[in-house]
């Protein structure tokens, strides 16, 4: 592996943000496809409207909207903002993964993580699903990285591995000790997520989350580990309680039947709790000491 470290960490940011707007381009097209259940390799990218294939040149992330002025060059139909917002976002998602991680053996996981969220909550926006398309590789990606990366960097990179490894696992592997920590985290998050759904379903005999919301936070807790989990729940609870009682209010909706895409508000807490969650768990844990 070539030394990284002589590469100036500006530089190393802008290829970042460069690479997070054109995975951005692709992530826009798994969002518009998957639901669809199409073919995200083939064929090329076309208008929505026309149906006219885009050329490369129209295709250059954020930019191409903007010179297009939001419509197709073709037809004239209006683009959706939607668009440059995913490329935009993932690119400033993937700066601040690379300013969080350094140039590391973990970086291209977290990267990846992050771009499987993306996909699921814009996808849970439009059609208020979380597809299996994406949940389950996501379930199989965490499990091998949180193999890979203790294996390949020897590092406790995640944030439940110290405790786990100075603590109940002292002196197995690494990796089973990493694995074990995955288990654990898959059990809290997609556990939780579906006791609140059957507790729910007990008290109203609705139907309230589908099992997207189980899978999604399988994964979630699988790479994240238990405390980060619980963090992301946390977030993802408090912001779509607040989110959710301004909409109804504003609809004057007295339903109080949860018809928020959840996935959406866990999808966000799961990014925050990754960029931000170590500092805040330990800072909280630190009030008890
Ligand atoms: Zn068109």
């Amino acid at each position: 592996m070539p030394d990284l470290s002589l590469v100036p960490p500006a530089f190393g940011y802008v290829v970042a943000g460069v690479f997070g707007a054109i995975i951005g381009s692709f992530l826009n097209v798994v969002i518009h496809r998957v639901p669809l259940e199409e073919s995200i390799v083939f064929p090329n990218s076309r208008c929505p409207s026309c149906g006219a294939v885009i050329a490369f040149y129209d295709n250059i992330p954020v930019l191409s909207w903007v010179l297009l002025g939001a419509k197709c060059r073709g037809c004239k139909e209006r683009i959706s903002f939607r668009y440059p917002a995913v490329e935009l976002l993932t690119a400033l998602l993937f700066v601040a993964v690379a300013m969080h991680d350094g140039f590391s053996v973990a970086l291209p996981f977290d990267l990846a993580f992050v771009s499987a969220l993306v996909a699921l909550i814009f996808i849970d926006a439009e059609h208020m699903i979380l597809p299996n398309a994406i949940t389950y590789p996501g379930i199989v990606f965490a499990v091998l990285a949180r193999i890979a990366i203790p294996l390949l960097s020897g590092s406790l990179h995640f944030d439940d591995l110290p405790s786990l490894a100075n603590g109940a696992f002292a002196g197995l592997p690494i990796w089973v000790t990493s694995l074990a920590g995955a288990a654990i985290g898959a059990l809290i998050g997609g556990g939780s997520l579906w006791l609140m759904g059957w507790t729910w379903e007990k008290l109203r005999g609705v139907e309230a989350m589908g099992l997207g919301d189980v899978k999604m936070m399988f994964m979630v807790g699988a790479y994240l580990g238990w405390r980060l989990t619980i963090l992301t729940i946390f977030a993802g609870v408090l912001t779509g309680s607040i989110i959710g009682i301004v909409w109804m209010a504003r609809r004057r909706e007295r339903n109080m039947q949860m018809l928020l895409p959840f996935g959406i508000f866990l999808g966000l807490g799961a990014i925050f709790s990754l960029l931000f969650g170590v500092h805040l768990v330990e800072w909280y844990a630190g009030q008890f000491r």
